[in-house]
Formats: C-alpha cells, sequence, structure tokens
C-alpha cells in the first residue's frame, strides 16, 4: 500500500492543474487502457458534459456526420441537464462516468470515492435510462484507491490515446483537429470535450468548430468505447 501511495504522490507531481496531466504515464504506471481492446474502429470521446449550448451542438455534427461517440457525463451537470443526458442516449451515442463531482481524486478518501461513484451511477441511470460501464476520472488522473473501487464495481477504466487540447485558450478548430487527428489508428481513443464547465469559457464552440473536419479525416468506422472492451 505504501508503494501505491508513493505512486499516487508522483502522480500528482505531474499534474498541472490548468491543463491535463501526462495520460501516458499514468496510464503506463497503473496499466489503464489508453486504446480500445479491440480495435475495431476509432471512438470519439467528449468529457464534462451535458452542456446546454455545447452538447446539442456535438449531437448535430454527430449526427450529420452519421457518427457514434461516447459521452463521459459529470453527475453534477447531469443533475441540471438530465434531459439533455437523456438526449445523448436517445440519439444512439454510449453514456459513460466521469465521476459526480470534477476534481482530483488524488486526495479523496476511498469512502468519499465510493459515496462519489455510486451517485455518479445514480443519476447518470435515472436521467439516461442506461447502466454505464465505462469510467474515466476527471484529469484523467487516477489515485490507486480509485482504481481498485472502479475495477471492483465491474467498471471498465479508459484513458485516451489522441486529444484535441480543446480545452485550452489558445486552442483552434485547425489546433484541435491537427492533434486529434495526427497519426489516428483503428483503437485509437480521441478525448474532446462538448462543455467549458471546467475549461476555458466557450471551449466547446472551436471543438464544434473541429469535428467535422475530425470526423471526415479517416475512413475507419466510428465505435463506441466499449463496443470494444
Ligand atoms: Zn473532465
Amino acid at each position: 500500500m505504501r508503494a501505491e501511495l508513493a505512486t499516487a504522490g508522483a502522480l500528482g507531481a505531474w499534474f498541472a492543474p490548468a491543463a491535463a496531466p501526462v495520460a501516458p504515464f499514468v496510464a503506463t504506471a497503473f496499466r489503464i487502457p489508453r486504446r480500445l481492446a479491440e480495435p475495431t474502429g476509432i471512438a470519439i470521446t467528449f468529457d464534462d458534459g451535458p452542456h446546454p449550448q455545447g452538447t446539442p451542438a456535438v449531437l448535430r455534427e454527430l449526427d450529420r456526420a452519421g457518427a457514434r461517440a461516447t459521452f463521459f457525463l459529470v453527475g453534477e451537470q447531469v443533475e441540471r441537464e438530465p434531459a439533455l443526458a437523456a438526449e445523448i442516449a436517445a440519439a444512439g451515442h454510449e453514456i459513460a462516468i466521469h465521476g459526480y463531482r470534477h476534481t482530483l481524486l488524488l486526495r479523496r478518501s476511498p469512502r468519499a470515492l465510493r459515496a462519489d461513484f455510486e451517485r455518479a451511477a445514480e443519476v447518470i441511470a435515472d436521467a439516461t435510462g442506461t447502466k454505464p460501464r465505462v469510467y474515466r476520472p476527471p484529469y484523467g488522473v487516477f489515485s490507486a484507491p480509485a482504481l481498485l473501487l472502479v475495477r471492483r464495481l465491474g467498471w471498465q477504466p479508459l484513458l485516451w490515446s489522441r486529444w484535441g487540447r480543446d480545452w485550452e485558450r489558445r486552442a483552434t478548430a485547425e489546433s484541435i483537429t491537427t492533434r486529434a487527428t495526427r497519426d489516428l489508428q483503428r483503437g485509437d481513443v480521441v478525448l474532446l470535450h462538448d462543455a467549458d464547465h471546467y475549461s476555458s469559457a466557450d471551449s466547446w464552440r472551436r471543438t464544434v468548430a473541429a469535428l467535422p473536419s475530425i470526423l471526415a479525416a479517416t475512413g475507419e468506422p466510428f465505435v463506441t468505447a466499449s463496443q470494444s472492451t
């Protein structure tokens, strides 16, 4: 346990509050999947929603391209916008869990973690009528107790292998597309955001602007996160 805690502390040092952490390091340390278990296609994923403007705009672009995606919902946002969460599920996209509160897991006790995870699952299930089983932590940062709990709950942890860095203030539609589609291959998991609740204001507008070119950048099929797990 001591070794695990030391690792968790080291992971904390890698974390920059304003940006996402160094995901490859985290994933390697804990053997957390960053890619699909079966590379049958590409999984486009959206974190931090639902969002009253960002989510409908993203849903429109996905519908236009005939693409399915996975939405990692935040419980406290689902409580504000339950109908939107239901709309995502009704459109055929996969619902996944991003926790109840969007804060780092590192300093949370196992008891607090369990309370957060169970509340998130309950709120999301109530709103969407689905029982999500794929989990991604806020900022992509796991603690050892959090990972243990995720696995005990029978959930599948999933990070990402490509990102648009669309939460950054200086991001543009072009920069998001370039980063998200670089060397895109079957099995890749692409991280994007349909909400600006925890990132720079209106970041979702740039993501929406980038989506048509991201979705057109590959001839590979789009699959949801658990289609390949
Ligand atoms: Zn997030």
